[in-house]
Formats: structure tokens, sequence, C-alpha cells
């Protein structure tokens, strides 16, 4: 639980053939003190578990139905589903599905219900947006994120930070503004699930080859959630390198 994060977020990009190059390179790095992994798209997760199958590299999925195992929910994914098709970890609540799709605590509280029982990692994404932050009102948002975890009596929570407006913008958030949200996103876990908690909190924000070395120094930055980067191979074995 020690060791840097380095998770990969592919988001609704590739075709098979980009992904085999990719996927051959990760195989490829160097062993890391780092765990790394990759979130790709459903239809990707076979190919990527194949490709690196007997590799230390996580396979994610960005997503998980609310349901359960399986039944009449057409065009849905059960955790069932992913954790048989090789998948370890996924993410849950990025800011573009609660944009996008409306996702909210209470349904997060089940998508995390069904990934644990699974046996899937989550990793549960929190983030202010710009007009929030300027309102002075980024640590009630994410606190307001973060309050589902409560009626989960998790001992094992692995959140990613992400700042909206750092997300695919270029415009990382400074490492003050990170390490003073990271010590409070701890306090917040802290006091929800119990001191004896074990907690992850990974960056996630225009993380690319340059930045990431300051970014992952910060205390209280586990590890990092790549978007844009991550689709690169050299940058992100870069990212790697530097975790
Ligand atoms: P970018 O690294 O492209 O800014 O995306 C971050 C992100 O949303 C990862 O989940």
């Amino acid at each position: 639980w020690q060791q840097k994060w380095v998770m990969g977020n592919w988001k609704m990009n590739g075709r098979q053939a980009a992904n085999a190059a990719l996927l051959s390179a990760l195989r490829a790095l160097p062993a890391s003190d780092a765990l790394v992994g990759v979130a790709v798209p459903a239809v990707y997760i076979t190919q990527a578990a194949a490709a690196l199958a007997d590799s230390a590299v996580w396979v994610g999925a960005q997503d998980v139905s609310r349901f359960g195992d399986n039944g009449a929910y057409t065009g849905e994914v059960s955790a069932a589903m992913l954790a048989d098709a090789g998948v370890q970890f996924v993410l849950l609540g990025h800011s573009e599905r609660r944009q996008y799709f409306g996702e909210d605590n209470v349904l997060l509280q089940t998508k995390w219900q069904h990934a644990v029982a699974a046996g899937l990692v989550p990793i549960l994404c929190v983030g202010e947006t710009l007009t929030q932050r300027e309102a002075g009102e980024a640590e009630a948002v994410v606190a307001e994120q973060l309050s589902l975890l409560a009626a989960l009596k998790a001992d094992t929570v692995a959140v990613a930070y992400e700042p909206v407006w750092a997300i695919g913008t270029g415009q990382v958030a400074t490492v003050a503004q990170i390490g003073d949200m990271h010590g409070f996103i701890y306090r917040q876990i802290l006091s929800l699930c119990g001191e004896s908690a074990k907690i992850r909190v990974l960056y996630g924000g225009s993380v690319n080859a340059e930045n990431a070395a300051a970014i992952l120094a910060v205390p209280g930055v586990d590890g990092a959630l790549v978007g844009g980067a991550s689709l690169q191979a050299a940058a992100f074995a870069t990212i790697i390198d530097a975790a």
C-alpha cells in the first residue's frame, strides 16, 4: 500500500492497432517501484487483459453498472463481468461521468458496493469546478463527494482528486493547492471511515512528463491518474519513472 500508483485513463480513445502498440510498450517497461494500471474502454478490456497477462500492470475499467451480476439491463457491464474479464480496478464518479451522466452519491455508493463485492479496487474521483473553487467552495464540494464513504464502512479507500478545471486543460493545480486538498481529503476520510482506514489519494488533471515529478513529490500525493499523457507511451513511461 505504500508504493505510488500511476494509473492511466484512456477515456473514449483507442483502436485495436494503436492499443496493441501502447500495451506492449507498457508491458516492456522496466520493473518499477510504482503500481501501474490502465483504465481502458470496456470493449478493449479483454485486449488489454490478454496483452498484459502475467505482467504487473493492472487493467482497469472506467465505469461499472449500478446493477448486480447479470440480468435484463441492456447495454450494461457488471462488476462481475469486469472481474471475469481480468479487471483489477475501476474508476468511479469521474467528473466526466458526473457531468454528462448525472452520477451522484447515491448511484456511486451502489457502484462502489458492486465493485468491492466483485473483488475490484474502486478509485473514487472527486474534484471541484473552477466556479466552485473561485467561490471558495472547493473543500465543501469535495467533502460532499466523499461523504458517500460514510455508509460504506470502507477500511481501504483510494480516491483521485481531479480538479475539473485542470482536466485536459494543461492548467495543472499548484503544488500548494494539491497539498492542501490532499491533506483535507485525508482528514475527511479518516473522520468518515475511522482512524485505521488505509488511504490512497491520487492527483489527476494535466499530469504530464514534465510536471509529474514535482506533483508526485507533494506530501499526501500517493500517485497520479493520467488522462491524455497515458495515450503516449513515452510520456506515460516518464511519469511512471517519476513515481
Ligand atoms: P488529463 O490528464 O488529460 O488532464 O485527464 C485527467 C483525467 O481526467 C484522468 O482521469
